[in-house]
């Protein structure tokens, strides 16, 4: 969710003049995102991917690409501990959220430690032998995920629970069923969230892969491109049972709140990923990127109505890269020479024509992260931080001193 990405999609819902939720937030900076090469000494790797992004922003590190809250270069079991953990340790609740499949590397930067993103189950650990229960290892990351005892856990990725523990006190069983043993309420649909009560762990799986994407519409293409084109919205209500970002997000706020104001318990951290903003960059699908931007924004907004009731709550809004969708002049298909990339032409919010192109890859070869800052924005304790030009790493630390773990 780069600033091309929010400009799509302000343009698109609410036109060039307008306002999103997440532009209202008071303290706004950039912040540099790059990885670090596994070269003695380290070098730069200035496009990052979302493990490496994440395990910055979560444990204050830099890694290399593909690694899960674990150090560049290590070959063993190398965790460094992330702000989740930290705030477990300090007694507060905790939640982590997402649109993709809770082992996916966003929220897996949170609650797990391990050398490749693609340890996601017990079944898919060919490149984290190490890792493996049965040598004594903390397991994939869906166990790990299960085994943090993180309180409130919403998202997809229902295929990697479903798969069977190979070793440790759990073998033979689902992962599923490890959390059911473990204390965990099991919910699957939106209906069933909406039911869950306080007391116990929650974990909801709502899609076996990524959650289903809330709009529609035509991919990019060749010169002059699709379009143009308005886009088709709601369709994750129409043919799902699933819950919305923003539902998710008010049913964590719900479960971790608790009673906190009141008793003078210490709060929680909640971590929310709208996560398909990313995933239909790579596709080129402009509507369905804005579509998953603007359920992010709702979700934001959830947030910003807790912190009026709460306002000693700190919320940040950021991204964890940029991408490739750029706005460029509005295309004709009597120009003189063919464009670069692959293009779609919306009509906006304003009535007017936005020409969006993809072009850092081959067509349908998955459009490629790319490195340029990107936004961070903030409210609430120790926001002031986020301004100016900072790095994501600096983040780890701002949040610590916010949940008061760091002085
Ligand atoms: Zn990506």
């Amino acid at each position: 969710m780069g600033d091309s990405e929010i400009t799509i999609a302000r343009n698109y819902h609410v036109g060039a003049a307008g306002r999103l939720v997440m532009d209202t937030l008071p303290l706004t900076g950039a912040y540099t995102t790059y990885a670090v090469q596994e070269t003695s000494p380290a070098l730069p790797d200035y496009v990052t991917d979302s493990a490496a992004s994440g395990t910055g922003w979560a444990t204050g590190f830099k890694t290399s690409n593909g690694r899960i809250s674990t150090i560049a270069g290590s070959t063993g079991v190398s965790p460094l501990t992330t702000i989740l953990e930290l705030a477990q340790r300090a007694g507060l609740r905790t939640g982590n959220v997402t649109t993709a499949e809770l082992t996916d590397a966003t929220p897996a930067v949170l609650n797990a430690h391990v050398n490749e993103r693609a340890c996601q189950g017990p079944a898919n650990m060919a490149g984290c032998a190490v890792y493996k229960k049965e040598v004594g290892g903390p397991g994939s990351i869906a166990e790990q995920t299960i085994d943090h005892h993180v309180d409130v856990l919403l998202g997809g990725g229902r295929q990697r629970f479903a798969q069977t523990i190979t070793g440790g006190p759990h073998a033979g069983k689902t992962v599923i069923q490890s959390a059911e043993l473990q204390g965990y309420n099991l919910v699957y649909d939106e209906v069933g969230l909406s039911a869950a009560l306080a007391g116990k762990r929650l974990l909801g799986l709502f899609n076996n892969g990524n959650m289903t994407l809330e709009w529609t519409g035509a991919q990019a293409a060749p010169f002059p491109g699709s379009g143009p084109q308005v886009c088709t919205e709601g369709q994750r209500e129409l043919l799902t049972n699933e819950p919305s970002l923003a539902e998710m997000t008010t049913k964590a706020l719900e479960l971790l709140e608790g009673d906190d104001d009141r008793d003078g318990r210490p709060g929680f951290f909640l971590q929310v990923e709208g996560a398909s903003i990313d995933k239909q960059d790579h596709v080129e699908n402009p509507c369905q990127q804005i579509g998953e931007t603007i359920a992010f924004d709702e979700a934001i907004n959830v947030g910003l109505e807790f912190a009026k009731r709460h306002p000693q709550t700190l919320i940040i809004v950021t991204a964890d890269h940029a991408h490739t969708s750029q706005i460029v002049p509005v295309v004709s298909a009597s120009e003189a020479f063919p464009r670069p990339g692959f293009l779609s032409t919306l009509f906006t919010h304003d009535g007017a024509k936005m020409t969006v192109n993809y072009a850092t890859r081959a067509h349908l070869q998955s459009q490629d992260h790319t490195g340029a800052q990107v936004r961070i924005a903030a409210q609430g304790p120790q926001a002031a931080n986020v301004a100016g030009v900072t790095d994501q790493t600096d983040l780890f630390r701002t949040m610590a001193r916010a949940l008061g773990l760091m002085r």
